[in-house]
């Protein structure tokens, strides 16, 4: 057991398919004990049914884009742990007009939103996160795409959010390493979850990625959750600041095959 005696925050479950929910199974079946969230009500019974799957799982309602929710979980988190060994934030937002056209047509409050809940939210967790984490090799993991390091069709503002999001794991793991606090991400291949469902032309963005990913095959959600096993246990005790291809080689890529 990997994660016996550890204690765990998990953002960004939203359904059986999402990848926080594989991240969340992954950790637990290595014996970490979990706190989940849901953004509002319309979530709540949803991560309520997941959760109990898990050992003793502590439900919590969080908005990543109002602090006083971020303010009041770690509250209560730190009362029921008295402590945290690790953070996944696996979450995102953009409108769903943005992810369609040309990046071009992109409006100002598209672009503060797609930031705002996609990109900052991590910095605002890790503040409030890392006093609970010092002291205890504590490990925090994000989740990112491909377009956010190059153009991909239609992903659009959310990219340019995955490119902050992957500049502010580097800045943070600078910050948080001398208190042990280790910061990565996990640069996923596409699957097919409901967020990934708002960018348009998923599906042949999927085909695409299994005939192409030198693994000649899609990611799977359980791709995801071993790796974030491995990004929170001391098994990658000596990464910070990486991001982690989980993508079937598909980054490597300068050509398609023909
Ligand atoms: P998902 O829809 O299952 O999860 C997205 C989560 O973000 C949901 O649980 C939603 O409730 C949450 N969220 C959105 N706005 C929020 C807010 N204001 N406050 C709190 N939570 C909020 O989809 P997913 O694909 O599992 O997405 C998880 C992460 O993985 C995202 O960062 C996404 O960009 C990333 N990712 C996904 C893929 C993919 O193809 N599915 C690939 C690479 C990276």
């Amino acid at each position: 057991m990997l994660l016996e005696g550890k204690h765990g925050l998990v953002l960004g479950i939203a359904n059986k398919r999402s990848l926080a929910w594989g991240i969340a199974k992954a950790v637990s079946r290595e014996g970490a004990r979990l706190a989940v969230t849901y953004q509002g009500e319309r979530l709540e019974e949803n991560v309520r049914e997941l959760a109990a799957e898990l050992k003793d799982p502590l439900i919590l309602p969080c908005d990543v884009s109002k602090d006083e929710d971020l303010d009041a979980l770690m509250a209560s988190v730190n009362k029921e742990f008295g402590g945290l060994d690790f953070v996944v934030h696996a979450v995102a937002y953009a409108l769903r007009e943005e992810l369609d056209g040309e990046f071009l047509n992109t409006s100002r409050e598209g672009y503060r939103i797609a930031q705002d809940i996609s990109s900052y939210s991590l910095t605002a967790l890790a503040q409030r996160a890392a006093p609970l984490m010092e002291g205890r090799s504590g490990s925090i993991v994000t989740l990112s795409y491909l377009g956010g390091e190059r153009v991909v069709p239609h992903y659009n503002v959310m990219g340019v959010a995955k490119a902050a999001l992957e500049m502010s794991v580097r800045y943070l793991a600078a910050d948080l390493g001398p208190r042990g606090i280790r910061v990565n991400a996990i640069s996923a291949g596409p699957i097919k979850t409901l967020a990934a469902a708002g960018v348009h032309g998923l599906g042949k963005m999927l085909e695409f990625h299994r005939n192409q990913a030198p693994l000649r095959k899609n990611t799977e959600q359980a791709e995801v959750g071993d790796c974030a096993l491995f990004l929170v246990s001391s098994l990658s005790r000596g990464i910070t600041g990486e991001v982690i291809h989980v993508d079937g080689g598909f980054h490597v890529l300068g050509m398609s095959a023909w």
